[in-house]
């Protein structure tokens, strides 16, 4: 392993820290912290781990979360009229759905909510209206993981101006957003997906190489350019352990985290390629507590710009 890890921890913890004097400065101005509110539909145990480490982090950086639980058969109109009420509540800055949304509810339930959280308050940058202000570089809200993965690569010192950068991912939640903001720092970029042909020779061509694809350690050696940053996105949890004892050797840390739990999450990149790449973000403890620190940012900027405190651009 000689790749450089990129600590998402340290540089989480900077970014809410930075954020203390913001969220001071607002209780003070507006009488009340800024406030979060979290719909959680069904009992998907990763969502409700998600969603405790979101209440905390908002609640431990001084901002007011709530969280607003609906049964795993719940409908949509159900939810949706949830999420109206916090668009109708003055005392809530932002509104976050959790995802994956219950089955039943239908296959446009995701974006039947997006459409309905007020652009105002849409603190995962979801909605049409965010997305098309971050089409033309203008966006305040943005989504969490790719803003997040900014942040640190800005902070890592690592430029983009006149880099080749590629995504492998082409969501509306990771894959796009991320392809619009690495453009807006002047990479030339490259989007993959899965009718791709040869995504490994795209993606050896790029200085900045980003995974979102939701395939454990799908990126190889064979997809990665000596001395590139890669950044994992994937969070995928894996319980094979043929193909955990193929890609950790006997004695290895990560191995005997499997051993303990019988499962592992790992990234959508094989371990090998920290013997080729210069920068790499380890999973767990890369992009994850980045998109955390974001959807503070959000909720703090959605706080500000709703109470009139940031100069309107
Ligand atoms: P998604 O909606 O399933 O999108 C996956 C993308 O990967 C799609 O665009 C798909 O292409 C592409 N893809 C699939 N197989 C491929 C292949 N063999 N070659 C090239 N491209 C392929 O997933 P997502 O929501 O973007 O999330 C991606 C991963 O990031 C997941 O593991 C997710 O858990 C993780 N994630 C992490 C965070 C975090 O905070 N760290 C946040 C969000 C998501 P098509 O469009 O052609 O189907």
């Amino acid at each position: 392993m000689s790749a450089r890890s990129l600590d998402g921890i340290a540089t989480a913890a900077r970014i809410r820290a930075e954020l203390g004097d913001r969220i001071a400065r607002f209780t003070a101005a507006a009488g009340r912290p800024p406030a979060l509110g979290i719909v959680l539909a069904g009992d998907d145990p990763a969502s409700q781990i998600y969603v405790s480490s979101k209440l905390r982090t908002a609640g431990d950086a001084g901002c007011r979360a709530e969280l607003f639980r609906l049964p795993a058969d719940a409908s949509l109109d159900e939810t949706l009229a949830v999420v109206a009420r916090l668009n109708a509540d003055d005392t809530f800055d932002g509104i976050l759905v959790q995802s994956p949304l219950p089955k039943g509810m239908g296959r446009d339930a995701e974006q039947r909510v997006f459409d309905t959280v007020s652009p105002a308050k849409d603190v995962d940058g979801f909605h049409a209206q965010n997305v098309g202000l971050l089409v033309q570089k203008r966006a305040r809200l943005v989504a969490c993981t790719p803003a997040g993965v900014m942040q640190l690569l800005a902070r890592e010192g690592i430029t983009l101006a006149g880099k080749r950068a590629v995504v492998i991912g082409r969501s509306d939640i990771v894959g796009k957003p991320m392809a619009l903001l690495l453009l807006h720092e002047d990479a030339t970029v490259t989007i993959c997906h899965s009718r791709t042909p040869d995504v490994a020779a795209i993606a050896s061509d790029a200085d900045v190489l980003v995974a979102a694809v939701g395939r454990p350690a799908y990126v190889t050696p064979a997809y990665v350019k000596p001395g590139a940053t890669v950044i994992d996105v994937g969070i995928n949890r894996v319980d094979d352990a043929a193909l955990v004892a193929g890609w950790y050797p006997e004695g290895h840390p990560r191995r005997q985290v499997f051993e303990k739990k019988q499962s592992l999450v790992i990234g959508d990149v094989h371990p090998a390629v920290w013997d080729v790449a210069g920068a790499v973000t380890p999973v767990p403890g890369g992009v994850g507590p980045l998109t955390i620190a974001m959807l503070l940012a959000n909720t703090v900027t959605a706080a500000e710009a709703r109470a009139g405190l940031l100069a309107t651009r």
